[in-house]
């Protein structure tokens, strides 16, 4: 038995929001109040926590985990010179057997001065003894040395591939820079990543997001990744609790197999079955009800329509899957929403409960659709830190409409959980930066404006924090037991020096947890 005291602690519980005093038996907390409690459970191990703040952990309800944690075993090609991202290949070549691959990730050209591709024989001057192969910040450009091209049998004779350029050198041999499809050619010849790879860059990846006050996710990445988790949680190193979804895919084989959501245990649990509607808002190719701004002929890419995800649903919810549906553009939305209200009434008829339906991203809705997700009790699983990194695009894009992109506090206001999350690594999982972007619609550089973009959709803090927390546990059917610090919830905890429910905005940028407790057990102490 553990009593934290001597500590700024919120609940994030309306009827006891403050405390000073934690008690936690193994995994639950047991006790929530003041001094009191020191003398009822004198034999418990007493932690002073010195006045320090204590809130519920963070959890990231949309991440890749497995994407993000094998993007951190790449190098880190986010530099501000050529030189230096040579520098830390050649770091790598150092510790890596020779003949194995390097794989790097981050360059931009335009960064490194002069705006020229790199080549291959700056690659090969660097590392002579290993394939080395790094993809650009874009993803839309890869950087390969000779000993890769050679692998993926790229010659001189190599023809370009449809909407794919391979770059030459003046005697017309390839350069070692691959462009758009052309980049497929070496993906082909990258060695399959094996399930002890991904198990141990999850585990590595564990750590970093506890130092962010990370204490759960929901993952969207598929196989490969669900095994690694099983592998880490049955070797007693899964410290994350971890909602998984399924890809649709495999409904068929779920639906014969019986698996339903919440399948498992609190550690590592089915979530819901994962449907793509649209596209996305950078390739324009989400789903829009009109035009995107200055392509008359552009309305996005829908996939199905919602009598075909209502078909889907169907067999989702007769198994006992909720549905996870990534929509971004108004349409794309619009049909999601049609389908959920049709399996509502599926529910209802077939005396099933409610699923904890979700959409994915919610990017930007149409007026008439603004209230339907809290009419149908649909969760709003949204990415905070997406508004302010993709606000120039969408302002650009979307035009007008963007009065209801990322627009969170319509949600609310119209009975919606929001369910927070990043999306990583498409953007990165600190939970900080996206609290940071719910309360104030800025970048960390302080742009567009003091009030941020669309300020009428701003939250509070509380309200920002509630995303992470208590919407999320609620989005993982587990609102009861986690996501609040109170006696019988789980102790999935972060201590913070400050007080982020009354910091400036600003300060939450610089914010990390200094201890981070999962299931009763610290797993990271500054
Ligand atoms: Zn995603």
């Amino acid at each position: 038995m553990k009593i934290l005291h001597n500590a700024h602690i919120h609940t994030l519980d309306a009827s006891t929001p403050t405390a000073s005093v934690l008690v936690i038996d193994r995994e639950r907390i047991i006790a929530v109040g003041g001094l009191e409690l020191l003398e009822q459970f004198p034999f418990a191990e007493k932690i002073d926590l010195g006045g320090r703040f204590v809130l519920p952990g963070l959890t990231d309800a949309h991440i890749h985990m497995q994407w993000y944690s094998l993007g951190l075993q790449k190098v880190d090609c986010e530099t501000d010179t050529r030189e230096e991202c040579l520098r830390r290949v050649a770091e790598r070549a150092g510790v890596t057997p020779p003949g194995e691959w390097i794989l790097g990730h981050g360059w931009q050209q335009n960064d490194w001065g002069g705006g020229e591709f790199p080549s291959a024989a700056q690659l090969d001057a660097t590392a002579p003894d290993h394939p080395v192969y790094l993809t650009a910040k874009s993803l839309h450009a890869g950087w390969a040395n000779s000993a890769a091209l050679k692998l993926a049998g790229i010659t001189a004779a190599t023809v370009n591939p449809e909407n794919g350029k391979i770059l030459h050198d003046v005697d017309g041999n390839p350069n070692g820079i691959l462009l758009e499809t052309a980049m497929e050619l070496l993906d082909d010849a990258l060695p399959a990543v094996t399930l002890e790879q991904v198990v141990k860059a999850i585990q590595a990846a564990q750590s970093l997001l506890w130092k962010m006050g990370l204490t759960g996710v929901h993952d969207f990445d598929q196989r490969l990744c669900f095994m690694a988790m099983q592998v880490l949680h049955q070797r007693g190193d899964l410290k994350l609790r971890v909602t998984k979804s399924i890809p649709v895919e495999l409904l068929q084989q779920a639906h014969e197999l019986g698996l339903r959501s919440g399948f498992g245990d609190d550690m590592l649990q089915v979530g819901s079955v994962k449907v793509f509607m649209d596209g996305a808002l950078g390739p324009r190719t989400a789903a829009m009800f009109q035009p995107y701004l200055n392509e008359p002929d552009n309305r996005g890419i829908l996939n199905m329509d919602g009598e075909e995800l209502f078909e889907i649903g169907r067999q989702a919810v007769e198994t006992g899957l909720s549905l996870a549906v990534h929509a971004i553009g108004d349409r794309a939305n619009h049909e999601v929403l049609d389908a959920f209200e049709q399996m509502r009434r599926y529910e209802h008829e077939k005396n099933l409960p409610h699923f904890r339906h979700r959409i994915e991203h919610v990017q930007i809705l149409h007026a008439d659709d603004a209230s339907r997700l809290g009419k149908l009790e649909v969760i709003a699983s949204m990415q905070p830190i997406h508004a302010t990194s993709d606000m120039l695009a969408a302002d650009k894009f979307w035009g007008e409409r963007s009065a209801l992109a990322y627009a969170w506090r319509t949600q609310l206001l119209n009975g919606a959980v929001l369910a927070f999350g990043s999306d990583a690594p498409v953007e990165s999982p600190n939970p900080f930066l996206g609290l940071h972007a719910s309360v104030t619609r800025r970048r960390a550089d302080g742009t567009p404006s003091p009030q941020g973009w669309f300020p009428e959709q701003r939250l509070s803090m509380l309200e920002a924090w509630q995303g992470f927390t208590s919407g999320a546990a609620y989005a993982g059917g587990m609102e009861n037991r986690l996501g609040k610090l109170s006696a019988g919830y789980y102790a999935d905890l972060i201590v913070l020096e400050k007080d982020p429910l009354t910091c400036e905005p600003d300060e939450l940028l610089k914010m990390q947890s200094s201890a981070t407790m999962v299931n009763g057990e610290w797993v990271w102490q500054a």
